[in-house]
């Protein structure tokens, strides 16, 4: 059997971790099998959909690398891949289950369906539709749609008995049929279906082997089983991926940070990290192996894999990810992923300038090693690009310091300046630590206030390549502001 997997997001929000997930299992899956990836997008329900949100599936899509097979835009033999460019088809088969007697037409007002719910709500009895025209006559069907009052059609769900399916990973799934929402919808007064209907439909005709989707569409498998039943068709097999969740072992949500896509990415998250590291959550290939390319996973990708477990989305561990992807990047590469953020931030112009590419290019290697997000580089380097003023004192003095120490050091390190820029790193190291010595302080209580005062801040790239960078004369020039800072610190108590 070939295999067919498909990708069916509703367009009514961004592109999250957990979507994704979904879309990178049945992508692999389908490559590591030499079959096909299907992108289906279900945009049945016209109220939450938003262009936008279309829009950032292709874009999302497209900047993880992820090609369908079949889908929009390139189109495929099982087209069009666009639910609301098929609603004929499903009108269809809503009137065929119809005219099968598995399916009826129910004529409730929303009137009388809030009211029952209110009751319902009431007497605590268990909530759904109450089947109220599940027994009209075809006399009585008739005389209403002559009177020309809308109707819904509804599925029959059958009262007693169980469905079950098998899933790949969580065995043989039961329901009593009496647990599956008393007759569904299938489609609306406006000939609109509903999502059972056109996913099923679209399943079948789509010629889908393998369902990969969130567990939490395990409720509506029963259900989608009878409706293949119903029309005489097998099910494809299904396969229910575990949960994302937090480290808090909740369900992956705003609360944990970001979670759409689009925001990881303006955050500087390189597609491959992103990538690597998602596929991670839930599945491995042995309990060793962390890294792995798009081209890798296309090939070792298997469902046998899946982790039964809710997967754990940890943000730092996606960070850290992303710090190596970043070091493995070559520099150009890099300095043009780096570019827009510090337009964006107005570090450097929009063009940059020759003499500012000269300085990011002269930077780049030393910040790599510093770099967890491409954004980070905002930070990190204005102080390449702007004259620092003013000076937080305390950040100036190192813990377990006072002003007049910190003073001392950095007199210290102005009157050796010079050796420090033209040495080499381990001559310049040699250098400082002389100063601690002598001074009797830690090796890094001379670095930090050194640091703070070239930088403007405690994070920063190496110390001694940031001296480098900005050279002798601005490196005095900052160690005698700080100076003044500190000593007007002492004067004012
Ligand atoms: N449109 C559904 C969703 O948004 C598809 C669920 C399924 O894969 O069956 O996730
Ligand atoms: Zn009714």
């Amino acid at each position: 059997m070939e295999v067919r997997v498909r990708y069916a997001p509703s367009p009514t929000g961004l592109q999250h971790i957990g979507g994704i997930r979904t879309a990178l299992f049945n992508y692999f899956f389908a490559r590591s099998k030499g079959g096909k990836f299907i992108l289906r997008v279900e945009d049945t329900d016209r109220e939450r959909y938003t262009e936008e949100a279309l829009q950032d599936l292709y874009t999302t899509l497209d900047w993880l690398g992820v090609k369908w097979d079949e889908g929009p835009e390139i189109g495929g033999p099982y087209g069009p891949y666009i639910q609301s460019e098929r609603f004929d088809l499903y009108r269809e088969y809503a009137d065929k289950l119809l005219e099968d007697g598995k399916a009826y037409r129910c004529f409730c007002t929303s009137e009388r369906l809030e009211k029952l719910r209110e009751e319902q709500k009431k007497g605590k009895k268990s909530l759904g539709y109450d089947r109220h025209c599940r027994n009209l006559t075809q006399e009585e069907v008739n005389a209403k749609i002559s009177a020309g009052i809308p109707s819904v059609i509804r599925f029959k769900v059958p009262f007693e008995g169980k469905t079950s399916f098998e899933d790949v990973l969580l065995g043989k799934v039961t329901r009593k049929n009496k647990d599956i929402s008393p007759d569904p919808v299938l489609l609306k007064s406006d000939g609109f279906p509903t999502y059972h209907l056109a996913n099923v439909v679209d399943d079948h005709f789509m010629k889908i082997s393998h369902i990969l989707r969130a567990q939490e569409w395990i409720p509506s498998g029963a259900l989608h089983v009878l409706l293949y039943e119903a029309f005489g068709w097998s099910p494809p097999v299904y396969c229910h991926l575990p949960m994302v969740m937090g480290k808090d072992g909740q369900k992956l949500s705003k609360r944990h940070g970001s979670t759409s896509v689009v925001e990881f990415r303006e955050k500087g998250y390189l597609p491959e990290a992103i990538i690597n590291y998602v596929s991670m959550v839930g599945w491995s290939y042995d309990d060793k192996r962390e890294f792995f390319s798009r081209e890798e996973l296309e090939k070792l990708f298997s469902l046998e894999k899946i982790n039964k477990a809710p997967g754990v989305f940890d943000y730092k561990k996606l960070e850290w990810f992303n710090g190596q992807y970043i070091r493995k990047k070559s520099m150009p590469e890099l300095t043009g992923l780096v570019l827009p953020y510090l337009k964006k931030e107005g570090i450097i112009s929009d063009p940059v300038t020759d003499k500012e590419m000269e300085i990011v290019e002269a930077m780049m290697p030393l910040m790599a090693e510093r770099l967890h997000l491409l954004s980070d580089i905002s930070k990190l380097s204005a102080f390449l690009f702007k004259d620092i003023t003013d000076y937080d004192a305390a950040a100036l003095v190192p813990k377990k310091m006072n002003t007049e120490g910190t003073i001392r050091v950095l007199e210290e390190i102005l009157s050796v300046i010079g050796n420090v820029v033209n040495a080499g790193e381990e001559e310049a190291e040699t250098i400082f630590r002389g100063i601690a010595e002598k001074l009797e302080v830690k090796l890094g209580s001379v670095l930090m206030p050194l640091r703070v005062a070239v930088t403007g801040s405690t994070v920063s790239p190496p110390i001694i390549g940031s001296i480098r960078l900005i050279g002798e004369e601005k490196t005095v020039e900052r160690i005698k502001i700080a100076l003044e800072k500190l000593k007007r610190e002492v004067e004012n108590g």
